[in-house]
């Protein structure tokens, strides 16, 4: 028997919005470099941070959507699920 055509299947695509989004992000601050966790919003960016030790207001870098992007240790949500193996 042959075997059917659409079995042949190799490459399957997995995009990162099929795995799990990271909500927790380790935010560092450029001022004072104390770190903490923060869980992040699914369905915003958080532009401003103000840390909680030496009350700086943080920005995101320049192109960068959120703070989480600039200075968290895990980009933001909409960042993890825009990105998938075929960069689409
Ligand atoms: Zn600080």
């Amino acid at each position: 028997m042959r075997t059917p055509q659409w079995v042949r299947i190799s490459h399957q695509c997995y995009k990162k919005s099929d795995m799990e989004t990271i909500l927790k992000s380790i935010l560092t601050c450029p001022n004072c470099n104390v770190s903490k966790e923060e869980t992040m919003p699914t369905d915003a960016c958080q532009f401003f941070h103000e840390c909680a030790s030496c009350g700086t207001v943080v920005k995101p870098l320049e192109g960068d959507c959120c703070v989480f992007c600039s200075y968290g240790s895990v980009p933001c949500p909409p960042i993890q699920q825009a990105q998938s193996c075929c960069g689409k």
